[in-house]
């Protein structure tokens, strides 16, 4: 009798549905053993960005006014008059230490204005 061929048919491929169904179910949620091995992992704290201090090359040392060195300026440090003159540098009639006197050394005046900053104005 051919319904009973078609009987057997549908019950093959129901079977084999089920088969894929349970078969893809399976793969599809397998056990994830690894996610506890994740979450032990704390995130790393030393992620904070590394600043460097503010360069010395930035902190210029330069009197714009008088054109030398801030920190060997006379004009504007009294005290270092008696260290320029204990080292016997010192300009009397400029009332400057004899090594930033550009009266009496005009070659100085090249030095200085090569070692004052850049004007970016
Ligand atoms: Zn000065
Ligand atoms: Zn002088």
């Amino acid at each position: 009798m051919e319904s009973k061929h078609w009987v057997q048919a549908i019950a093959c491929i129901i079977v084999l549905l089920l088969a894929v169904a349970v078969g893809g179910c399976g793969s599809g949620s397998s056990p994830k053993s690894e996610n506890p091995g994740d979450k032990v992992k704390t995130a790393p704290t030393a992620e904070k960005s590394k600043e460097p201090l503010v360069p010395k090359s930035q902190i210029v040392d330069w009197c714009g006014e008088h054109g030398v060195p801030e920190s060997v300026c006379t004009r504007c440090n009294d005290n270092l008059i008696a260290e320029f003159k204990k080292k016997g540098d010192w300009c009397a009639k400029h009332n400057l230490p004899d090594s930033h006197c550009i009266t009496c050394h005009p070659e100085l005046k090249a030095k200085f204005e090569a070692m004052a900053p850049k004007k970016t104005e």
